[in-house]
Order: structure tokens, then C-alpha cells, then sequence
């Protein structure tokens, strides 16, 4: 049974391609010297991935940035404004289209970057315009399959489809739809499949991720005639088809028609669809490569489970029509289990990271060919034992944890009073001037703070004398925002590494690596923890932190607390369970928090959602599911509170015409968004909806050192002022302020209290 792999994490096992590009980037190293790195890095994943036994091996998935910015290269779609760089190297060109680029007089603003589907990593979003071309531009595709050719790699180019291409793309101008490029396009992606023929290339991967989502029928028909075409030009060269992270859904029919050689399924996000192949699988000759090991998670696969799977598969279509593989690329896996030391080795044992899940697919063929071996077999028993040892592990179970999530009732999932109700009696009980002002929670971390982290864990610091470096930032904090005037204090964050890591550490459930680093996006990559158990608070999250502040001022100090949704979408989740009830053990959890800071006398808490738009599944016709109980998360971990004790939340981004009546669901007292980039117009979904809390629209945008004027402020506030009930106005910056230095951030938000002032002026009432 042959097997292949659709991508490998690119970053190095030590993370080397981040170091080499950030040397590069600040000039510490010679362009060659990071070529060579990647060089390096390139041949070692290849020999790992042949030595472990992959039959085709992925090549071109490597990348110094990101995968469809090498596309855009590629084909030359670079966009107008970078001609001034013409001259420079193509790997300095596109480092500027990733990055922006201000020297030499030159100040060109980077590509737009967003999420790649529903991964926590980013892409370059390619620009098109009405009379856009393309030709082939890059060579690197072609320069990497020669490099795999000469080191004896069984080498597969992955390029991504030319309609996904455009699907990811933006137009960027009005007047044209990006599928309509498709004919321009077409040509040389032909091009460079025979040219990679030419060179020497038997398959080549083609992802069109496009077909995991809903699509028009214009859609479905381009999917089509594009393939109809390319196989009319380059009719010799093998393609596999890979989709991934969804089902085929109702896009099946026509990916089975597609005149390609073999089709991938991700298995792992949709094994119903099996069946549906199955039962069309005599329509076509097509081989299926069964994506049955996950590469979006780090749990070890279950070889019975699977074998099941793979047995079906060939029964009905004989063993020379099935391929195996991952899912989907293991870019979105860390990269080597083996460097992880301080793992509890019970844990350890249930998981399986990039390199590991080379060997589950290899290992998988092996015993679905029948083979056997001593080696096999302890390889069967061994995974046997990990599946049973996790099922019932004292470490992962945790009974009171189930019995308590069974107890939740419905009137655990609402505050005592609506919304009107609350909203008096916090009115009467703070007394907030109009147009209060606040801030989202963290304050500049500066190396001096961070390093005392560094420091603690080093055993350079005593606890103690940490704890007291931490509590004095506090109290600058404090003294620095009554000066300034602000209405409801923050803390700082000062003590929080990261809003899911600094939780996670103290909840029970969490795991965390050494090494788990995955890409996020260019050299920023994540470690993000893993969930592995029932989650449960056993010890204080925050009261100590919040409550000492609140004792060093008079004025409202607001609890920091991240929520649910956000810590569940930002680690590795636990694959026993649905996601639905994970969630609600981290609300039951944070819950027991908020009610902690109400009786440590915190009067105003903030529990950050950041991370709920993310969570939404790629089908339209899932998310009403994934919104219910996302909301109720929430609400299940805010409502435990009195009336008067108000709940804000948070969110850092913008688009909520989609989801508005979820985030109304959500019932906090009070939003805060990030609207200053779009200068409120952002407002509208909230405005149509008649929003009935009180929102806090960010005033201003913290992603860059500029500070705005207190005129620039004003023209906002009174934008939001015209279309929003002024009583529910809070003033905020769009989101927190630890990427910031102290400098700017002081400036900044001097000027926004005095714009709040200046607006209550002119309504001429100071209270309400
Ligand atoms: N409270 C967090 C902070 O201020 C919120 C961050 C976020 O929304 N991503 O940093
Ligand atoms: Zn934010």
C-alpha cells in the first residue's frame, strides 16, 4: 500500500528557519548563509520523512514565509506598488511583499495576512486588480524539486490549485469577480506542470483546500473545466487532489469527476465520508488517499480504529487504489515528540507529533498489507496499551468534574436579572461619569518584566522577591492611571506570560511542551498547551493579583480573566470528548473564578473571548451548533455573579455582521471591539442589530506606536455617538497595550481621557 505526506512543518525541529530569517531581517546574516539554513532544513525533512518510510515525499512545502505567497511569486502576481524593488532579489522582494518595506525613502505597506481556514495560521492574502496577469515568475518550485531529485528523494511537488488560488485572493479594485482571472491563470499553471514534468516529476500534489467549502455552482463548474483543461495539456503527469479540514461535502460529485489520479480525504475531520466515496468509488478509477492520521492535533492514532477504516476502503476498492497519509499537511503539528524531556511520560505516551505520525502511516500500511514482524506487532500492542491507559487514566478522569458538568442547569447559564435590570443597578452602584474610560487589560511588557519570568524560572529570583517586582509594576500601573484619569483601573498583566499559557499552567487538564512550537504565521510561531484531561480549578487563577491591586486604589479596579472559547480554540483539545463539553469544564472552571474575584471585592470583571469568531466551523450549515454552545460557554462561566457585579468582555477583531445575535446572546454588560482601523464603521452590525448593552468601540489602534491626537479621537467617539445610545458609550483602545512601550501609551491615552472630557462637556451632563 503506497503512502505519502502532504507537507512538513518547515520551521526546523529547533525552530532554525525563525532564527535564521530574524537574523537575516535584522542584516546579522548574508542572504547565504539563510539560504543555507533552509537548505538544511529541507534535506533533513526529507530524509526523515524517507527514512521513516514515506513513499512520495511532499517538496515545496517548504517555505520562508508562507506557502501562498510563494504561489503569488510563482505566477508573478506581484502587486504594483513593489516595482521600485525590481532590482533586489526575488527573496527580498518577497520578504517585503510579507513584511512592508521602509528604507531607502521607500515606505510600501506589507500584504494583507489572514487565518488559513480554520487553522491558527496566517497566509498572505494575494491582490488582484481588473486587468491582472500572470507569468511564471518564481522558480522555486522547480529549483527544490532538483535539489530533492539529487539528494534520491522520492520527491512529489505540492503546489496549491489554481482555483483555490483565487478564492484566497482579494480583489482590489471594484469591477471584476477573482474567479474571472481564472482564464489568464490557467495558462501558467499548465506551464509549470510541464515544466515539473519536463524536469522529471511522475505525481504532483495539487491542494484545493476551496473543496472542504461551500461553493457556488459557477464555482463548482470552474473546479471542472480547470481540470478538464489540465489534463488536456499535461495528460501524463499524475495528480493528487488533497482537500482537508471538512468534508467534500456536497462538492463530492464533482470531485470525483475530476480527471484526476487519486483523491485525498481528511478522514479525521469527516470520516463519514468514507461511505459516500465507497459507494461512488465504481464511478471513477480514482485512488483514494485516506487522510486517517490527524495532522491538526497532537494524539497519538488509534491503529485498530484505523485498520477498520483502511480494511473498508480496500475491500471495496482492492489495495492498489488506496494510499494512506495524514489528514492534511503536519505543518499544523509540532515537529518531534523525542525533544520533549519533561513530558510526564504517561502523557507522553498518548502522543504523537510530526514525526511520529510519519511512522503511524508507515506502520499502518505495513499492517494493512498484511505484513508481519515481531516489530509490528509490538508496535500494535504498544498503541493498544497507550488507548487503553489513556481511557481510563486517573490523570485524565476526574469524576467530580463529570458529575458537576451532569448538575449544570439551565438557569446556570443566565444572570438573575436581564440585562435593563443590571444595568440600573450598576448605574446607581458606580456612579461613572458619561462616556467612561477604560483600557482592555495589559500594560507595555517591557524586557525589565519579562525578564523577571526569565529570571524566576532561572532560580534567580525567590518567589518571593519575584512576586514583589511584580506587585511594584502593579502599583506604578495604578498611581500612572489615577493621574491620567481613567475611570476603571486594570492591573497590567504584568504577570502573564501569554492570556491562554498563564491559565492553562494553573488549571488542572493542561499540559504543556517544551518545544510544541507550530507556525503561526512568517517566523511567529505558538506552543500552544494541551488539553488532555478534565479541566478543574484547584487553585486561585487571579484573586491574588486583582485583589491586591483593587487595595492600592479607590477607584474600580476590573478583573482580567480569558474566556472559554478562547483557551479551548488556542490549545491542543482532548479528541475523547466533543469540543462542546471541553469548553463547558473550562467555564465551569473560570466561573468558579469570577465568583472568587466578586468576593474578593472585585466589582467589574472582563472575561476575554477574543477567539469566538475563529471557532466557526467552515460550513455554514455547522455553525449554528458551534454558536450555541460557544455562547453558552460564556454565559455559563459569567453567570454566576450578583447583578450589580459587571461582566465585560472582549473581542479583537471586527466582523460581527454575521454572528451579531451570538454576541448579543452572550449577554456581558459591557463589549469592547477593535473598530478605529475602520473608522467605526464596524459599528453597523451593532447599530442594525439595535445592540442592547453597552459596547466600548476601540478608539484607537494599538498595533502600531502612532498616537493619536485628541481630535482624532473625538471625530470617533462622535461617530459612535451618532448611531449608539450615548449612556452605553465606553471609551477603550481597540485591544491591549503589552506589544506598546510605555511612551507612546502614556501620550496615547492622556489624549484619549481628554477626549472623553471634552465630549461630556459638550453633552453637558457630567452623570448619569
Ligand atoms: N486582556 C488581554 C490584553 O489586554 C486581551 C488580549 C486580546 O484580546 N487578544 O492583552
Ligand atoms: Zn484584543
Amino acid at each position: 500500500m503506497q503512502t505519502h505526506n502532504l507537507g512538513y512543518p518547515r520551521i526546523g525541529s529547533q525552530r532554525e528557519l525563525k532564527k535564521a530569517c530574524e537574523s537575516y531581517w535584522a542584516g546579522k546574516i548574508s542572504q547565504n548563509e539563510l539560504l543555507e539554513a533552509a537548505r538544511k532544513i529541507r534535506e533533513q525533512n526529507w530524509q526523515t520523512q524517507q527514512t521513516a518510510g514515506i513513499g512520495w515525499v511532499p517538496v515545496n512545502d517548504f517555505s520562508f514565509y508562507d506557502q501562498v505567497l510563494d504561489m503569488s511569486l510563482l505566477l508573478g502576481a506581484i502587486p504594483e506598488r513593489y516595482q521600485p524593488l525590481q532590482e533586489k532579489s526575488n527573496l527580498d522582494l518577497y520578504f517585503a511583499m510579507a513584511r512592508g518595506y521602509q528604507q531607502e525613502g521607500l515606505d510600501l505597506k506589507a500584504m494583507e495576512m489572514t487565518k488559513w481556514f480554520d487553522t491558527n495560521y496566517h497566509y498572505i492574502v494575494p491582490e488582484f486588480t481588473k486587468n491582472q496577469t500572470f507569468r511564471l515568475f518564481g522558480s522555486k518550485i522547480f529549483d527544490e524539486f532538483a535539489e530533492a531529485q539529487q539528494l534520491g528523494i522520492q520527491a512529489k511537488p505540492v503546489l496549491i490549485g489554481a482555483v483555490s488560488y483565487l478564492l484566497l485572493g482579494k480583489e482590489k479594485e471594484e469591477g471584476f469577480h477573482k474567479l474571472d482571472l481564472i482564464d489568464k491563470l490557467l495558462p501558467v499553471y499548465i506551464q509549470i506542470l510541464q515544466k515539473l514534468q519536463a524536469q522529471g516529476a511522475t505525481w504532483v500534489q495539487i491542494d484545493e483546500p476551496y473543496l472542504a467549502m461551500d461553493l457556488t455552482d459557477r464555482e463548482r463548474q470552474v473546479f471542472s473545466e480547470v481540470y478538464t483543461e489540465i489534463r488536456k495539456q499535461v495528460p501524463d503527469l499524475k495528480i493528487v487532489l488533497a482537500n482537508y479540514f471538512d468534508c467534500y461535502g456536497d462538492n463530492l460529485t464533482t470531485a470525483l469527476q475530476l480527471p484526476v489520479d487519486a483523491l485525498h480525504l481528511d478522514l479525521v475531520r469527516c470520516p463519514s465520508q468514507l461511505d459516500d466515496v465507497l459507494a461512488h468509488a465504481h464511478l471513477s478509477t480514482q485512488i483514494l488517499s485516506l487522510g486517517v492520521v490527524d495532522g491538526r492535533n497532537i494524539w497519538k492514532n488509534d491503529f485498530e480504529q484505523s485498520l477498520q477504516i483502511i480494511q473498508k476502503a480496500v475491500a471495496k476498492i482492492g489495495k492498489q487504489r488506496v494510499w494512506l497519509a495524514p489528514s492534511c499537511s503536519l505543518l499544523h503539528s509540532p515537529n518531534d515528540l523525542d525533544f520533549e524531556q519533561k513530558l510526564n511520560p504517561e502523557i507522553k505516551q498518548w502522543l504523537a507529533f510530526a514525526k511520529q505520525k510519519l511512522s503511524e502511516v508507515v506502520t499502518l500500511a505495513q499492517l494493512a498489507n498484511g505484513e508481519n514482524s515481531p516489530a509490528l506487532e509490538k508496535a500494535l500492542q504498544e498503541n493498544r496499551q497507550a488507548h487503553q491507559n489513556r481511557r481510563s487514566s486517573p490523570l485524565i478522569h476526574n469524576p467530580k468534574v463529570k458529575e458537576r458538568l451532569s448538575a449544570v442547569q439551565e438557569s446556570d447559564f443566565s444572570r438573575k436579572s436581564p440585562f435593563a435590570v443590571r444595568q440600573r443597578l450598576q448605574k446607581e452602584r458606580f456612579k461613572l461619569p458619561l462616556f467612561p474610560t477604560t483600557t482592555i487589560g495589559s500594560f507595555p511588557q517591557t524586557t525589565d518584566v519579562r525578564q523577571l519570568r526569565a529570571r524566576l524560572k532561572k532560580g534567580e529570583l525567590t518567589q518571593a522577591q519575584y512576586e514583589a517586582e511584580i506587585e511594584k509594576a502593579i502599583i506604578e500601573a495604578i498611581r500612572w492611571q489615577e493621574e491620567v484619569g481613567i475611570d476603571v483601573l486594570v492591573h497590567g498583566e504584568f504577570e502573564r506570560n501569554d492570556m491562554v499559557e498563564y491559565f492553562g499552567e494553573l488549571l488542572d487538564g493542561f499540559a504543556f511542551t517544551e518545544n510544541g512550537w507550530v507556525q503561526s504565521y512568517g517566523s511567529r510561531c505558538v506552543k500552544p498547551p494541551i488539553i488532555f484531561g478534565d479541566v478543574a480549578r484547584s487553585q486561585d487563577l487571579s484573586v491574588r493579583w486583582s485583589s491586591f491591586a483593587q487595595k492600592h486604589t479607590q477607584k474600580l479596579m476590573k478583573g482580567m480573566l480569558t474566556g472559554p472559547v478562547t483557551i479551548l480554540q488556542w490549545s491542543f483539545v482532548r479528541n475523547d470528548q466533543p469540543r462542546r463539553d471541553t469548553a463547558f469544564q473550562i467555564a465551569l472552571a473560570i466561573r468558579d473564578e469570577v465568583v472568587a474575584l466578586e468576593q474578593a471585592g472585585i466589582k467589574v470583571i472582563q472575561i476575554d473571548e477574543p477567539a469566538i469568531r475563529e471557532g466557526l466551523p467552515l460550513r455554514r450549515k455547522d455553525w449554528a451548533d458551534y454558536l450555541e454552545w460557544a455562547v453558552k460557554a460564556f454565559r455559563l462561566s459569567a453567570s454566576g455573579v450578583a447583578d450589580q457585579t459587571q461582566i465585560h468582555t472582549h473581542m479583537c477583531y471586527s466582523e460581527f455582521n454575521d454572528i451579531i445575535e451570538h454576541i448579543a446572546a452572550m449577554d456581558a454588560d459591557v463589549i469592547t471591539i477593535e473598530t478605529s482601523r475602520s473608522e467605526m464603521e464596524l459599528l453597523e452590525a451593532f447599530v442594525d442589530f439595535k445592540y442592547p448593552n453597552e459596547i466600548g468601540p476601540g478608539v484607537y489602534d494599538i498595533h502600531s506606536p502612532r498616537v493619536p491626537s485628541v481630535a482624532e479621537i473625538k471625530h470617533l467617539l462622535h461617530k459612535a455617538a451618532e448611531v449608539l445610545p450615548i449612556e452605553n458609550i465606553w471609551v477603550n483602545p481597540d485591544c491591549g497595550l503589552k506589544t506598546r512601550r510605555w511612551e507612546e501609551t502614556k501620550v496615547a491615552l492622556q489624549n484619549m481621557v481628554q477626549a472623553a472630557r471634552e465630549l461630556r462637556e459638550e453633552v453637558g451632563v457630567e452623570k448619569v
